[in-house]
C-alpha cells in the first residue's frame, strides 16, 4: 500500500524549506497547500529541488483554495503538473453551484483530459459542507461522471465515523486518494487510535479490495512528530 504523510506548506516555510522538509527525509508525502495566493507567489522550483534532495517522493499534491470558477484554476493544475509532475490532484470544493460547476467540467473536459490530471474533490461533513457546491461523497459518487473527476475521501470529515468502512464501499470505485485520520465527531486530524474512526479495520479493509491510491495520513500540525513516526509504523 502506498502510505503518505501530508505536510502543509504556509509562506513562512519556505524561507528555511529545509528545516521544514526535514523530518520527511526519504518518505513518500502530500504536499498540501491553502490559501491561492500564497502558492502563486511560493518559489516551487526550491520546494521541488528540496523534496529532490531530501529523497521525498511527492505522488500527488493538495491544491490551495480554488476551484473551477476561478479563472487561476487552469494556470494552478498547470503549475501542480509541471513543478512536482503530480496529476493526482485533490481539490476542496469551494462555494458555488454545482449545475453551473459541472457544466463548467463538461465545457473544458477535452482540456483537463489533455493536461492529464485527475481531480479528486475531498468530502466535507454536513455541518460545514453546506456552502459547498458539492461535500457528500455519496453526491459526487452520484454526480461525477467524467472520468478524470474522482473522490478524495477524508475519514476526519465523515459525518458518522463509525461508518468509515461502509460510506467507503458505497463510493470506492470512484476514490483516488484517502486522507486518513481521527476524529471523535468535534475534532478532526486526530492522530489514529484517539477518536472514533475504525481505522484497522478500514486499513485491512483497504487491504483486501487491493486499493491501489495513496492513503494520506493527515494529522493538525502539532502532531507532526507522530505523524512521521504512524507513517514509518505502518510501512514497518
Ligand atoms: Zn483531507
Amino acid at each position: 500500500m502506498q502510505i503518505l504523510a501530508s505536510k502543509f506548506i504556509y509562506p513562512a516555510d519556505v524561507v528555511n524549506m529545509e528545516a521544514t522538509l526535514s523530518p520527511f527525509r526519504n518518505m513518500m508525502i502530500q504536499l498540501s497547500f491553502f490559501q491561492k495566493n500564497d502558492f502563486l507567489q511560493m518559489d516551487h522550483r526550491k520546494i521541488k529541488k528540496i523534496s529532490d534532495s531530501f529523497n521525498i517522493v511527492i505522488p500527488t499534491v493538495h491544491a490551495p483554495t480554488v476551484d473551477i470558477f476561478n479563472h487561476e484554476f487552469f494556470d494552478i493544475i498547470k503549475m501542480i503538473k509541471d513543478f512536482y509532475k503530480v496529476s493526482l490532484i485533490t481539490i476542496h470544493p469551494q462555494k458555488g453551484d454545482d449545475v453551473i460547476a459541472l457544466a463548467k467540467f463538461g465545457e473544458y473536459a477535452s482540456v483537463i483530459d489533455n493536461l492529464g490530471v485527475t481531480l479528486a474533490y475531498e468530502n466535507f461533513p454536513s455541518r460545514i459542507g453546506r456552502r459547498k457546491w458539492i461535500h457528500l461523497a455519496q453526491e459526487m459518487y452520484v454526480k461525477f461522471d467524467l472520468s478524470f473527476l474522482k473522490i478524495t475521501f477524508d475519514t476526519s470529515h465523515l459525518d458518522d465515523p463509525k461508518s468509515c468502512v461502509d460510506e467507503f464501499e458505497a463510493v470506492a470505485d470512484k476514490v483516488a486518494v484517502i486522507h486518513l485520520s481521527d476524529q471523535d465527531g468535534e475534532n478532526q486530524h486526530q492522530p489514529l487510535g484517539t477518536g472514533k474512526v475504525p481505522y484497522k479495520q478500514f486499513m485491512r479493509h483497504l487491504e483486501e479490495v487491493g486499493f491501489s491510491g495513496p492513503i494520506v495520513i493527515e494529522y493538525m500540525p502539532e502532531y507532526e512528530s507522530r505523524l512521521v513516526s504512524d507513517v514509518n509504523g505502518f510501512l514497518l
